[in-house]
């Protein structure tokens, strides 16, 4: 007989690729985990599901309620896939300059979707406000109820990541793992990773790797929430620190500006066939910097976070990256 598999039983599980090139560059074993397979794409399939199955266990969340998050859309993609699959309803509440990918993929997954201008994290305008405000507002007219996810202080979210993604590269590792990097959105990846590899070696070096325009590493090395520049990645780089990061320490930081996270992204595609969005470009970079902080014959981990294919309009589109002077190579032009 088959198993009978349902949809949230795909997340994860992925695979641990090896990066060859970055390996060879450094003489360490780096690789890079596969979560561009989860169902709905990204890592943040972790994250939906881990919320909603909290919810549920508080019994917030009851059958045909809505759920309302604010989110760079992958959060909002894997929201709605796992609704769909277990009788709930999504509002999504984006930043309007996201990819029109992840917009267009929402829509068609028939998330309720509102486009919010760029804001101030401290206006109620941002979109993680207006995702509250909306749930609250919905928590008092809907029948079924609503709940809001608040994925950044939600600690649901660091929670799967210690009992999943945390305990899959411990064991993909076979405990070989000596450092893991990574960048962050809502921190529940590297707080959750941090503390299933912490318990099991107190050793391992975890490391942050920052976009340009995020806060963290200047909190990080000098204590201070400042930010300076910007990114073309989404889904990484926060102007506060979120609750999912509350009293969790890093070995190194590390700021990755573009013009170092995007040739990853190129050449892990052209000459390793893997196809992966703008943070997990950082997060390489942030893999071969801990690689050099640690010196050859070490394992590194780092997460490849989404695909490609998600961020064409933005990393393959030469215009586009001609407008904001960042490097692209030839056969994109082409
Ligand atoms: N990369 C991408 C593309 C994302 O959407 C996210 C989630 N915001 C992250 C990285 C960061 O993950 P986390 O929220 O666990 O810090």
């Amino acid at each position: 007989m088959p198993d009978k598999t349902l949809l949230p039983q795909l997340v994860g599980n992925t695979p641990l690729l090896y990066l060859r090139r970055v390996s060879e560059l450094t003489g360490c074993d780096i690789y890079g985990k596969a979560e561009f397979l989860n169902p709905g794409g990204s890592v943040k399939d972790r994250t939906a599901l881990g919320i909603i199955r909290a919810a549920e266990a508080a019994e917030e969340l009851r059958p045909g309620g809505v759920i309302v998050e604010g989110t760079a859309g992958n959060t909002g993609i894997g929201l709605t896939l796992m609704a769909n699959a277990l009788g709930y309803q999504t509002v999504i509440v984006m930043p309007q300059n996201a990819a029109q990918e992840k917009i267009d993929y929402l829509e068609m997954l028939g998330a309720e979707l509102l486009l919010m201008p760029s804001a101030a994290a401290s206006s109620p305008h941002h979109y993680i406000r207006m995702a509250q405000q909306i749930a609250e507002g919905r928590a008092r007219e809907e029948v079924k109820g609503a709940i809001w996810a608040r994925q950044f202080d939600n600690l649901a979210n660091r929670k799967v990541h210690y009992d999943t993604t945390g305990r899959e590269i411990w064991d993909q590792t076979q405990g070989a793992v000596d450092g893991f990097v990574c960048a962050v959105g809502t921190g529940g990846t590297l707080a959750g990773v941090a503390q299933a590899l912490r318990e099991r070696k107190p050793e391992v070096k975890i490391a942050l790797a920052d976009p340009m325009g995020s806060a963290l590493y200047r909190y990080y090395t000098d204590g201070e929430l400042a930010a300076s520049g910007s990114s073309i990645t989404e889904g990484i780089g926060v102007s506060f620190l979120p609750g999912n990061l509350d009293s969790v320490s890093v070995d190194f930081a590390f700021q990755v500006d573009d013009d170092s996270a995007l040739p990853h992204v190129y050449q892990l595609l052209k000459d390793e066939g893997i196809s992966v969005g703008g943070s997990s470009g950082v997060n390489v970079a942030g893999a071969v910097a801990l690689a050099q902080e640690l010196g050859p014959g070490h394992t590194i981990v780092t997460v490849l976070c989404d695909g490609g294919d998600r961020y064409r309009s933005k990393l393959y589109n030469a215009e586009f990256l001609w407008s904001r002077k960042l490097p692209y190579p030839e056969w994109i032009a082409s």
